[in-house]
């Protein structure tokens, strides 16, 4: 357990749930007004261990298992979802390709200082011209004598660029191919030189969360940069990030979900019309209860996930895909729902925090895969067997 601090889980649960519920309920508005997190606050996360809670604790990491993850997450998150955006990249998509598939030196490069919040890796794969169809990516990546790589290309909507320490960018060293065979995963350092990061678009939720364009120019890599020293696994390595990420999205959603039904029951318990509190209209009552008993339901298929992830090897991709599916589609009717129930407080950006966490759970429903995506892979494997 983290530096000896908590004697068990439990204890380390609650004091993120406490730093959770005060400190970072009580700064979110900073994260607009500062257009970021502020430094003080992204070294409360650290100090806490959640760069490191996916990392084993060979390399420093807190070593958590998958449902202990995902009840962190269901606690960390009824706060803003952006805090969580600045580990969630180093934490998921691009340590847990790294204990899968780099060789034990790049463990040791980059492990340890990831675990104590010092390296923010950011994963490189959304282009322009291949979003859902990863597979298609144009990124290359071309054998410099034998010494290295050339990697040349344009990625975008790279969460924590500018924070970055070090990529993991996939790019195609197989030319001839136009699959995922040909792509291979690199792990190339921030300061690399020909490597540009532009300027953070403004985003319909999410404030203070960064997704920019990376240009990658004629970038020199050194030969060791290659994850794992083999080529042709970089969509692998990914999705192995991607199913991590994917259930901690789902865990997300049902944190946000919490929040959002603790906000409505509040305001429909204390609303007063026509003599009454508002909840005890039946229309309102219902909004209330399909949205707790949904929540309860996502929050039972990301434990499902979770204990199964942690029983063996055989990650579980169609359950994964329905809990991602699935909670961020209910945090989205949830998050409806709070609006509706708070009538135009629910509109009022400056009066509520309702109107903020409708526009940030929005997103859930788009990356990581999209909600299209999941229900092509879960349809596909339902009938691989007829
Ligand atoms: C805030 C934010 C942060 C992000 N962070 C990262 C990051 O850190 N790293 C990274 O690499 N990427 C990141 N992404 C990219 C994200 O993963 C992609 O946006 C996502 O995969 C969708 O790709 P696209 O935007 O190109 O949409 P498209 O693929 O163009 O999809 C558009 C629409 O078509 C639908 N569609 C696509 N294919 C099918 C199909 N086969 N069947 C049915 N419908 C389909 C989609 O569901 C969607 O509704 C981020 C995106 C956002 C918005």
């Amino acid at each position: 357990m983290i530096l000896g601090t908590y004697k068990n889980f439990e204890e380390y649960l609650k004091a993120v749930r406490e730093l959770s519920q005060t400190l970072l309920i009580s700064s979110e508005n900073r994260l607009s007004l500062e257009d970021g997190i502020p430094e003080d606050l992204v070294n409360a996360l650290r100090d806490i261990g959640l760069f490191g809670i996916s990392i084993p604790a060979e390399y420093g990491g807190l070593g958590l298992s998958m449902e202990e993850q995902v009840r962190l997450t269901f606690e960390f998150c009824q706060a803003s979802c952006v805090y969580r955006s600045r580990f969630s990249t180093t934490i998921g998509l691009t340590s847990q390709a790294i204990l899968d598939f780099a060789s034990e030196g790049q463990k040791e490069k980059y492990l340890p200082n990831m675990a104590k919040g010092l390296c923010t890796g950011a994963f490189a794969l959304t282009e322009v011209e291949s979003g859902s169809d990863a597979g298609s990516l144009k990124t290359s990546a071309k054998r410099h004598g034998n010494d290295g790589w050339i990697i040349s290309g344009e990625k975008r909507y790279i969460t924590n660029a500018p924070q970055a320490d070090v990529f993991l960018v996939m790019a195609r060293t197989d030319p001839t191919s136009t699959g995922s065979d040909g792509i291979s995963a690199f792990l190339v350092d921030a300061g690399t030189v020909g490597i540009k990061i532009g300027d953070p678009p403004r985003m319909l939720g999410n404030e203070g969360s960064h997704a920019c364009y990376v240009w990658f120019e004629n970038c020199e890599v050194p030969a060791d940069s290659l994850v794992g020293g083999q080529e042709g696994r970089g969509l692998k390595a990914a999705l192995r990030g991607i199913n991590h990420a994917r259930l901690h999205v789902a865990a997300t959603c049902v944190g946000q979900a919490i929040r959002l039904i603790a906000e409505m029951t509040e305001y429909a318990s204390q609303r007063e019309q026509f003599g009454k509190p508002i909840g005890e209209f039946g229309q309102i009552a219902a909004m209330l209860a399909d949205s707790q008993a949904e929540m309860a339901a996502g929050r039972s298929l990301c434990l499902d996930c979770a204990r199964q992830f942690d029983a063996g090897d055989n990650i579980p991709f169609i359950d994964i895909a329905s809990a991602k599916l699935f909670c961020s589609e209910m945090v989205s009717r949830v998050a409806d729902r709070a609006v509706q129930v708070m009538g135009g407080l629910g509109y009022m950006e400056d009066l509520s925090n309702v109107p903020r966490l409708f526009r940030d759970v929005r997103l859930f429903r788009i990356f990581e895969g999209a909600s299209q995506v999941q229900q092509g892979n879960i349809a596909r494997s339902m009938m691989r067997g007829y």
